[in-house]
């Protein structure tokens, strides 16, 4: 990575026991102290993230590089669904005209919200599993992903910002097929067991604000989204503001804030991922996640066909 990573709190494995590490110069501090719960460390407030700080960097303290350790999805329980704001990029939206079988719908004048399942949830260089038989249109969206820190409701716009605990990476990979064949709503293409990567790490929202990073992603090499975070339509305090309106956010709930163009469905013709496709997904200073699609079997015993032909 060639840009300066900003100090992030990752989780990492290390001998098959799970931490809370301080991340900083390309080397993982594992913190046994926070008993692998970033989310108990979130709900600590302020307080526990400097205590997190000051005991990585105490003198005795060994760290570990990065690439002898195991990264791990940065946040370990989910109390309900992963939020998320779709088309909040407008080049996004318009790339999709005429492409959402039936289902397109004027330019919205507010975020539109959808939710996918926690079990989505994997680590930063996990592999995704890839079955032909659950979809045949596999795809990737880049997105920054926004860490709640306090218990909130009904913020208003200017004081938004002061409920983030922090920023990641992730890869919102969704089944185009399944995102239309249940009702208009996407939920099912969207929540498919251990398809979203989240990470490396979050970097803590008092050192940073991702309001203009370049966040892309790469497929096979590839360069397929390209875009600065400036172009989001709804800014995240206003995604904020609307999606604590009369519903509680709480902390360690984790809200993404939409992928800018160049989809895979959008592309002429479209392109889907398949078994052996790397895509690697980034943003200036934020770090990236890796992940490999791998052949998995999501469909068992199951009798629904999709894309024509039971394979
Ligand atoms: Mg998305």
């Amino acid at each position: 990575m060639a840009d300066t990573l900003h100090v992030g709190l990752a989780r990492v494995s290390v001998d098959d026991v799970a931490h809370v590490a301080l991340v900083e110069n390309g080397v993982a501090t594992p913190l046994p102290e926070f008993n692998g719960s970033m989310v108990d460390l979130i709900v600590g407030g302020t307080d526990r993230l400097n205590e997190a700080r000051e005991l990585a960097r105490g003198a005795s303290r060994i760290g570990v590089e990065l690439s002898a350790v195991r990264l791990l999805a940065p946040i370990d329980r989910f109390r309900r669904d992963v939020i998320c704001a779709g088309w909040n990029y407008w080049a996004h939206f318009e790339e999709s005209k005429g492409k959402r079988e039936g289902q397109d719908v004027d330019k919205p004048n507010a975020p539109t919200f959808f939710t996918k399942a926690p079990d989505v949830v994997i680590g930063p260089t996990d592999p995704i599993g890839w079955d032909p038989r659950i979809s045949v249109k596999w795809d990737y969206e880049a997105e920054i992903a926004v860490i709640i820190g306090k218990t909130c409701r009904s913020v208003p716009v200017d004081a938004a910002l002061e409920y983030v605990f922090g920023y990641c990476l992730a890869n919102d990979v969704s089944q185009r097929d399944l995102q239309r064949r249940h009702g208009g709503q996407w939920f099912k293409g969207k929540s498919i067991d251990a398809t979203m990567p989240l990470g490396p790490w979050i970097i803590p929202a008092d050192t940073f604000t991702p309001d203009d990073v370049q966040l892309s992603c790469v497929v096979n090499g590839e360069l397929r989204q390209n875009a600065s975070t400036k172009l989001m339509a709804f800014s995240i305090a206003e995604l904020i503001a609307e999606a604590s309106f009369g519903m509680t956010l709480y902390a360690g709930d984790v809200l993404l804030t939409g992928t800018p163009a160049g989809i895979g469905n959008a592309m002429e013709p479209p392109c889907y991922l398949v078994e052996g496709d790397e895509v690697v997904v980034s943003a200036t200073g934020m770090g990236e996640l890796h992940n490999r699609f791998v052949r998995a079997d999501l469909y068992g015993a199951s009798d629904v066909i999709i894309g024509g032909a039971k394979a």
